[in-house]
């Protein structure tokens, strides 16, 4: 996938369109079991984002990438701003200079394995992670966007299943069975959107 700073601000528009869409049911899945505020804290996240697009598309990319990464751990809030925050801040750090890049899937490594880092988590513990390992794998085999979406969504289905390790839902323990994670669900409906986006401007 083609990255280039030309492309945030309308990224982030679709980015902050499709958390708003779905806040109420991010909020569902969280009161399942967390606390329900993960679609207000989402919504807040790509608000504030959003409100800076034109700033931030101006930026060179990584510069960019760590500005939205700082924005949304300053105003996402509980468990999941800093992860996300992490997320968009190594993946700007990790891209090279200038305003594209051609090749996503090492910096995303990076930047995911920053985010375990900072949550003490890996797979299976039902969390944010069990999205981003397999689109990133997807990535690597240089999947066509429509597929990468599919797998993130299923991928955030698949976290129903799973017992949850980490964060707030970790503490129903077998509870948490049955319920899909709203930190995957958000980073399903986020990929599937940016996934959308490339869909639509992929180069001819
Ligand atoms: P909080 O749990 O503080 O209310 P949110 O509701 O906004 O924060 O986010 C909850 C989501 O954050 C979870 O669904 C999960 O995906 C993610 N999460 C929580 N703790 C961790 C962790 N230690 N590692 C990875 N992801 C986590
Ligand atoms: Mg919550």
């Amino acid at each position: 996938m083609h990255l280039a700073a030309a492309d945030l601000s309308a990224l982030i528009a679709l980015c902050r369109a499709e958390i708003d869409r779905h806040g109420e049911h991010l909020g569902a899945l969280d009161s399942a079991i967390g606390d329900g505020d993960h679609g207000a804290n989402m919504r807040r996240g790509l608000e504030a984002v959003f409100a800076e697009r034109d700033a931030i598309a101006a930026l060179p990319l990584p510069a960019a990438l760590e500005r939205i990464g700082l924005v949304l751990v300053m105003n996402i809030g509980g468990a999941a701003g800093p992860l996300y925050g992490t997320l968009l801040m190594e993946l700007g750090r990790a891209l090279p200079d200038g305003d594209e890049a051609d090749d996503l899937a090492a910096p995303l490594e990076r930047a995911i394995a920053a985010v375990a880092r900072r949550g003490r988590s890996g797979p299976g513990d039902k969390t944010l992670l069990d999205v981003l390992y397999p689109v990133q794998a997807e990535l690597v085999r240089r999947s066509p966007p429509g597929d990468i979406a599919a797998c993130a969504r299923s991928a955030a289905h698949s976290t129903g299943p799973m017992q949850a390790r980490r964060g707030r839902a970790s503490f129903l323990g077998a509870r948490s069975i049955g319920h899909e994670d709203p930190g995957a669900s958000s980073c399903a409906l986020l990929t599937a959107a940016i996934c959308g986006y490339f869909e639509e401007h992929r180069p001819s």
